[in-house]
């Protein structure tokens, strides 16, 4: 049996004890204002979170990663399975498509490491399904919490579940790709999800378009 099989067969005899995840009520939101106000005290609340039934399949938390004086912050929707399993975000197939968005010298050319990664929802979805919204609501305060402490200069949300969360309105990815936006103070550039690219390979030059914008802004800010 595989660890995510214990698991489940686990839930499945709580479950049989009568024992359920609540829905999201209102009262037991995380307040952004009560979070720890730094990153490695964040991080271990993070890690303990259950809020939602991400927390019942999960293998690891997957907080998110990168420089602390990060200038561009990337945010995804979710955890697969390689970032579920290592904990890291954005390493499987997608990640390796953002490192070379990031690192690329025709691109942005930054090291990933410069960079600040994270995702809207800090656990796999099963099957990577899309997060749901009480899923998204419950874990989205830490996410802010995050950039607050992070200040980037520019965040770029990558695909329509990032961009709608932070934008707090339902769009589509292929009508905003591209579009300087803000996010409160924060420049914000919506792109599409690396996922979307290796399924869409035509649609890599606009991304890399994007992150040439994006290097254009930090070189004119110097
Ligand atoms: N897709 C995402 O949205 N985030 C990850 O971390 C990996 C794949």
């Amino acid at each position: 049996m595989s660890s995510d099989e214990i698991k489940l067969a686990y839930y499945k005899k709580l479950k049989e004890f009568g024992y359920e995840y609540a829905t999201m009520s209102a009262s037991a939101e995380v307040k952004s204002q009560d979070l720890p106000t730094g990153i490695k005290e964040l991080r271990a609340q993070v890690l303990k979170c259950h809020l939602c039934q991400l927390a019942k399949a999960r293998i690891k938390v997957v907080f998110g990663e990168g420089s602390e004086k990060a200038t561009v912050m990337f945010i995804g929707e979710g955890p697969g399975r390689d970032e579920d399993e290592s904990g890291r975000p954005f390493v499987g197939a997608a990640g390796q498509l953002l490192t070379k968005m990031i690192e690329d010298e025709k691109s942005l050319g930054l090291p990933r490491a410069s960079v600040y990664i994270a995702n809207i929802v800090k656990c796999r979805p099963p099957n990577n399904r899309v997060p749901e919204d009480d899923e998204i609501n419950a874990c989205v305060p830490f996410l802010y919490k995050q950039i607050e402490i992070i200040k980037p200069k520019i965040i770029v949300a990558l695909g329509g579940v990032a961009a709608s969360t932070l934008l707090k309105q339902s769009v589509a990815i292929t009508k905003i790709r591209g579009s300087w936006l803000k996010f409160g103070e924060i420049d914000l550039l919506p792109t599409y999800h690396p996922s979307y690219l290796l399924r869409n390979p035509s649609a890599k030059k606009d991304a890399w378009a994007d992150m040439l914008a994006i290097r254009a802004r930090l070189l004119n800010e110097n």
